[in-house]
């Protein structure tokens, strides 16, 4: 197995668990979905598609703190029912290879650049992006709609 010099960092399961409190709460942001098509419904924090039927929780997240320029709040989907956060960290999650934009932010949360991968390796990619002793982190999106799919810094 190649080793990686990269490592996923998912959705916090206090954020997963907190969306969770949320929704039982009523509050007005916070929606529950049930899930009709596969490929819809990423969840962050187990990094998978939701299948159809299952619930889940839709919600706004701020991948960028709100006082930088480039900060940035979005929708996110996390499963309603507890799910086990991924794991393998040094693995690029096999769902997300496909349809994903990576920007690479410096330390300042400024974005210094950004590429797209469809389907090809977006290892390579990333390891790229990290190459720039500037890179402090790569977020990975969707690249139809924008949100925030997880993180990926430096092993
Ligand atoms: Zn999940």
């Amino acid at each position: 197995m190649k080793i990686r010099r990269f490592r996923i960092i998912p959705l916090a399961t206090e954020i997963a668990d907190s969306a969770r409190r949320k929704i039982s709460a009523g509050a007005a942001d916070h929606a529950l979905v049930t899930v009709d098509s596969t490929g819809s419904s990423p969840c962050r924090h187990c990094l998978r598609w939701a299948q159809p039927g299952e619930r889940v929780i839709l919600f706004p997240y701020a991948a960028i703190p709100s006082d930088r320029p480039y900060s940035e709040t979005g929708p996110i989907f996390v499963h309603a029912n507890k799910c086990q956060r991924y794991s393998a960290i040094n693995e690029y999650p096999a769902d997300f290879r496909g349809g994903r934009v990576f920007r690479a932010y410096g330390s300042n949360y400024n974005i210094i650049d950004a590429q797209i991968v469809n389907g090809s390796e977006p290892e390579v990619v990333i390891e790229r992006l990290l190459q720039n002793p500037e890179t402090a982190f790569v977020d990975v999106r969707s690249v139809s709609h924008g949100c925030f799919t997880f993180r990926v810094q430096r092993a």
